[in-house]
């Protein structure tokens, strides 16, 4: 089984119970979900449409492999009723993105890992290093306990 660590956001609906059922849908798809974060409150980042985001992130196994899994996760969106082609900067019931697949690193035009974003959004930092502090950033070299008590000094 692989190791993962997912990214998860809503700003529309009832937030705190699209986090939920988003875990749940996981669950009862196969995924093994080891840990969830808390969830952490943000203002949409620059162009994203809709009210404040409430964030998590979770620490899991699967047998998936990273495309499966991502196919998985657009299911598990669509859902929770997130339109397919939905416009930048709208507002979503849920997003959910793979922060890393293991130490595994891709870059394919569906699917880049680790999630390219990771580094500068506080809102994924911070969770990821409360469900797995020991985990290893597999660019920088260092736990993302590391990463994220660096990000607190800027
Ligand atoms: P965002 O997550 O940046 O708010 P979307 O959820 O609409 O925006 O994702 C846009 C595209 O990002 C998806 O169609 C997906 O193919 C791609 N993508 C690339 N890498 C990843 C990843 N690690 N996790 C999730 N989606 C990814
Ligand atoms: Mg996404």
């Amino acid at each position: 089984m692989a190791r993962i660590i997912l990214g998860l956001g809503s700003n529309l609906g009832r937030r705190e119970g699209n986090l939920k059922r988003a875990v749940r849908e996981l669950t009862a798809a196969g995924i093994r979900v080891l840990k969830v974060s808390r969830p952490t409150a943000s203002a949409p980042a620059e162009g994203v449409g809709g009210g404040e985001f409430l964030n998590a992130a979770l620490l899991a196994e699967t047998n998936l492999e990273p495309e499966a899994l991502l196919d998985l996760l657009q299911r598990t969106e669509a859902r929770l009723g997130r339109p397919a082609s939905h416009r930048p900067g709208e507002a979503r019931t849920i997003d959910l993105d793979i922060i890393y697949y293991r130490d595994r690193r891709l870059e394919t035009e569906r699917l880049k890992l680790p999630h390219p974003r990771r580094l500068q959004r506080r809102f994924v930092l911070e969770p990821a290093a409360e469900v797995a502090p020991d985990f290893v950033d597999p660019e920088l070299n260092l736990t993302l306990e590391e990463i994220a008590r660096h990000e607190n000094r800027q």
